[in-house]
């Protein structure tokens, strides 16, 4: 296996509120290789996009981080933010959900990689920065006649793949894509999708893929991450994980995926914890169909199933990890249930 681009190491991140500390990361631990895609998935509100965020450095106000997050031998929480817009761009790329809110709506296509590029790479003549971002777009599949059309010129679609050539022009290392293809049809996210595999092929970028979307995670990713309530529950091949998810709550959400051949909706009772004050223990036991006694009070530590596959859950570790008289059933599903009622 090669050295991991990027290392995230007991990474938490909270904010404070008049009712108290969201805990939205709660030490959260993962490796990310070049020109790997690592998909991170889970429902909303499990603190998916705080991650992807806390790791760039784009946290809001109010927001605090600790834990290591290592990229090219600096740990980048709690990096001085002059120090962090430096290496946002041109090493660590962010492409959020929403390109509209991103762009400038007063800015040409054209001025906003002009911008970008003067910025980061001053040292580029005018006319080598219009040939890179015309390169970089035409890869998006945006023909040069539209470099100087203003963001409202342009359908969804085109804004998200400006958007994904904006944060591709400076060809950076590490990209962390929130929920790129959300509110595009089928075939502009087909499109969209084909081109980050593009991405890591001929740039051996590493990419952290968020989404909700178990499809697209089967699809584009090699190895999944699965995030309950603030902490990766399920992390391994994606590949082995959709076969044999070891996880209660993998499991439930890939039997939840709605195909052409579903019968019936499926669907995990109750709804994620509120993170100012989560459920003692494992935080998904309300809902999870495997409780056992030991899992209310006990927070399980995520053990190593396989080399490259962990597991948060104390049904995976050894045995003889759950106290004497702790593995007798928890009916906790009929709770949830009456909660969603
Ligand atoms: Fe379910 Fe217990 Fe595993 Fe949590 S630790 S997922 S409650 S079996």
């Amino acid at each position: 296996m090669s050295e991991p681009v990027l290392s995230v190491r007991d990474l938490r991140v909270w904010y404070g509120t008049a009712r108290g500390s969201v805990r939205a990361v709660d030490e959260v631990s993962f490796d990310l290789s070049a020109g790997e895609t690592l998909g991170l998935v889970g429902e909303s509100g499990c603190g998916k996009s705080t991650l992807g965020r806390g790791i760039v450095g784009l946290l809001p106000e109010g927001a605090a981080a600790d834990g290591t997050v290592s990229f090219d031998g600096r740990n980048l929480v709690g990096l001085p933010t002059a120090e962090l817009r430096d290496l946002r761009g041109p090493e660590l790329g962010m492409i959020f959900q929403e390109p509209m809110t991103r762009l400038d709506p007063l800015m040409r296509i054209e001025d906003h990689f002009l911008e970008m590029l003067e910025t980061h790479e001053p040292g580029l003549s005018r006319d080598e920065m219009k040939r890179r971002s015309m390169e970089t777009l035409g890869g998006m599949g945006i023909p040069p006649t539209r470099f100087r059309h203003y963001p409202h010129e342009f359908s969804g679609g085109m804004r998200q793949r400006i958007m994904i050539a904006l944060a591709l022009v400076l060809r950076p290392k590490v990209v962390v894509c929130d929920e790129p293809t959300t509110a595009l049809d089928v075939i502009v996210e087909a499109q969209i999708l084909g081109i980050l595999q593009d991405l890591k092929r001929n740039f051996d970028t590493a990419l952290l893929l968020i989404t909700h979307n178990l499809g697209i995670v089967a699809e584009a990713c090699d190895r999944v991450a699965v995030m309950y309530a603030g902490q990766i529950v399920e992390e391994g091949p994606a590949r082995r994980v959709f076969d044999t998810p070891a996880h209660p709550y993998t499991r439930e959400l890939l039997r939840s995926i709605i195909s052409l051949g579903t019968e019936g909706l499926q669907y995990i009772p109750g709804a994620p914890p509120d993170l100012i004050d989560p459920p003692a223990g494992c935080h998904f036991h309300p809902r999870c169909p495997d409780a056992m006694r030991v899992c209310a009070s006990n927070d399980p530590v995520a053990v190593t199933k396989a080399i490259d596959h962990r597991v948060r859950c104390w049904l995976s570790g050894p045995h003889n990890l759950v106290p004497a008289g702790e593995d007798e059933p928890l009916a906790t599903r009929e709770f949830a249930k009456a909660d969603e009622a």
